[in-house]
């Protein structure tokens, strides 16, 4: 799913991209000429190795995503901004998807099992 920047307007335009067992869900708001506000959702589930035992497990998804994005180079002043900057003016729903999963997988995660035995060695 590509939109191109253009479409976008103050009215809020949902989009919704699946990728496995994930979904992608949310609107596309125009702030400015050339910076949008996303709002979205990923729910569904992943599977990810555990960190541990490198067991693929289905994690649950229930993730809030706010970001911005912007019509080429950002020229904002605003640092606190999480911008991402498209090329050629269109956003690409997919490439913005699987980035986002990259940015979950990457965090720590054990599964149930992994939970269990590092609690015992705690305790
Ligand atoms: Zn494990």
């Amino acid at each position: 799913m590509k939109i191109a920047f253009r479409k976008l307007s103050s009215q809020p335009l949902h989009f919704e991209v699946n990728r496995d067992n994930a979904l992608f869900s949310g609107d596309l708001i125009l702030k400015k000429s050339n910076l949008a506000q996303l709002n979205g959702t990923i729910t569904g589930s992943i599977s990810i190795p555990c960190d541990i035992c490198a067991e693929e497990v289905e994690k649950p998804l229930d993730e809030e995503v706010v970001f911005y994005l912007s019509d080429g180079i950002f020229e904002g002043s605003d640092q606190e901004l999480d911008v991402v900057e498209i090329d050629q003016s269109m956003i690409d729903m997919e490439e913005l998807f699987q980035s986002e999963i990259e940015l979950i997988k990457s965090d720590y995660y054990c599964c149930a099992n992994c939970e269990g035995t590092s609690l015992d060695r705690e305790f």
